[in-house]
């Protein structure tokens, strides 16, 4: 049942007798199997005895053969019986027996794989869930454990090196089961049956576990001073002795030096592990669309200045609004191909855009749902509007910024002029194709953008008479291209700009975006 093999009853005695508990044993022993864990603590011991006194009555090759062939139906009865280790004593089971398993805290896991692999665990693990109310039919647990389970899984190792290397060639450190490992197959199994939930190692949805053990967090001390470039403080840990920084520093250390500075075994512990609180976490849900923004007093993102709002309300604010209520998130990001100024408006089709959804506590939407979604958006504002709203993979959203360079923008401006228009002037700027020119970081926003000269192309313009000094200028240019400092020059940092073209002092008074040329997100057939 336990898969232990002959050579490994010289280990199992050294480590009860170092005061291991069973589940630690069997790490040892490299048992793989997930049901060995999941029977109760108090079988396990019994079973381990059983195994130990049978090397003494000298029959130990029937007996394991008739285990073998039983495993099966009795795994199948233990997943079913889970609160068989609710009473589970290991005093009882090695009062008459030989050699006797010791009942206090375990040297090696301090309690994780004695304590806290029951039903009673699980429920306030599971409770604690539910309390978050997401809505998940996968999830995958994290187990987060004291770094200084490495040390004293350490101590044990080199305490049974040698048994271990000389009655099996291939055994080493890396083949015995982590605590972590162990743990999560003895109680992932109950965690999912109670939430009614499979256990998928890439669910979106993670449970964290952890447990913190501040009686022996001196164990990993000695550490920092045999290896102390292992141990560089950071501003963000609490704590220099992270997980991984002493697992390091005992890849490194040698045998003869740790065995002077650590005891071997390791010393039983007063108390067990305390559990940490059990936190839940949904992956983000990344949601597209395109939008249309009908107002010429309506940023883009949230207007702050010095922590002071300058305007009510802002594109991103009306779409993530609703989103956030009905996907109950903790947050977003929002992100667009390109943006427009806050006098500017986007008509056509509208912009790209995208939203990351951070811990979503409900993530499931049907077509009906996400478009009844865009009904709600688009019936709390009259000055936005937005549609093809779907739901999209993370990597997907990358296309929308991807070669963003090469995409073009049509634009419609109202212009002014200095000089009254002639029909000339309208044909010469319709006649402008593929005009190349270098753009300054325009001085409105060389505050958030580093200077530079970035060169870029308007395709073609279109010029219609409104009266003696006003036309509509349409364009359609690269990507990127800033409109307002092309017509009115921005002091000379624009070069060709519309007033050297028409030799005229000439004003943009409106612009609008008419298309954003980005085939991303694809059209939702209404
Ligand atoms: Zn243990």
């Amino acid at each position: 049942m336990l898969s232990l093999k002959d050579k490994d009853r010289p280990i199992i005695r050294k480590l009860l007798d170092a005061g291991c508990c069973a589940r630690c044993v069997l790490r040892f022993c490299c048992v793989g199997k997930y049901s060995s864990y999941q029977r109760s603590l108090e079988d396990i011991n019994k079973e381990l005895l059983a195994f130990l006194s049978e090397a003494d009555e000298q029959k130990s090759h029937e007996v394991s053969d008739h285990t073998q062939t039983e495993d099966p139906p009795s795994k199948k009865m233990k997943l079913e019986s889970p609160q068989a280790g609710e009473d589970g004593s290991s005093e009882t089971a090695a009062a008459d027996a030989q050699p006797k398993v010791r009942s206090e805290i375990c040297v090696a896991c301090l309690g994780v794989l004695q304590d806290f692999c029951d039903q009673s665990y699980t429920k306030q693990v599971c409770d604690s869930v539910r309390k978050g109310e997401y809505q998940f039919d996968s999830l995958v647990l994290a187990v987060s454990l004291p770094a200084q389970l490495s040390v004293r899984e350490h101590s044990c190792w080199l305490h049974i090196k040698k048994e271990a290397r000389e009655k099996s060639m291939c055994m080493d450190k890396e083949d015995v089961v982590q605590v972590k490992d162990a743990f999560k197959w003895a109680i992932q199994g109950m965690v999912g049956k109670d939430l009614g939930a499979s256990v998928l190692t890439n669910s979106a949805f993670e449970v964290s576990v952890g447990f913190t053990h501040p009686e022996t967090d001196s164990d990993c001390h000695f550490l920092a001073t045999t290896c102390s470039d292992c141990f560089k403080p950071t501003k963000n840990k609490a704590s220099v002795f992270t997980r991984m920084a002493v697992v390091k520093a005992l890849e490194k250390i040698s045998d003869q030096k740790f065995l002077r500075n650590y005891p071997c075994p390791p010393v039983s512990p007063i108390g067990k592990c305390t559990p940490l609180d059990t936190t839940c976490l949904h992956a983000s849900v990344f949601i597209a669309g395109r939008y249309n923004k009908f107002s010429r007093e309506l940023p883009q993102t949230p207007w702050v200045i010095d922590g002071e709002r300058r305007m009510e309300g802002s594109v991103e604010e009306l779409i993530a609004d609703p989103l956030l209520s009905s996907f109950s998130a903790d947050g977003f990001n929002f992100s667009s191909s390109g943006r427009e100024d806050v006098d500017v408006r986007t008509l056509g089709n509208g912009r790209p855009f995208a939203m990351e959804l951070l811990n979503p506590h409900r993530a499931r939407f049907n077509r009906a749902e996400i478009r009844q979604l865009q009904e709600t958006i688009n019936a709390s504002s009259d000055k936005i509007r937005v549609r093809d709203l779907q739901i999209v993979t993370r990597e997907a959203m990358g296309r929308m910024k991807e070669g963003e360079e090469e995409k073009t923008k049509s634009y419609s401006a109202l212009i002014w002029t200095k000089k009254a228009i002639t029909n000339t002037d309208l044909d010469f700027i319709g006649n402008i194709k593929e005009l190349k020119i270098d753009q300054k970081t325009p001085l409105r926003v060389l505050h958030r953008r580093p200077l530079a000269v970035r060169q870029r192309v308007i395709h073609s313009m279109g010029a219609s008479f409104m009266d003696t000094h006003h036309f509509r200028l349409q364009l359609h240019t690269q990507a990127g291209t800033y409109i307002k400092e092309f017509v009115h020059g921005d002091f000379g940092r624009t070069k060709p700009n519309l007033c050297a073209l028409m030799e005229s002092e000439v004003d943009i008074l409106e612009l609008d975006v008419e298309s954003v040329d980005v085939d991303w997100p694809p059209a939702v057939p209404e």
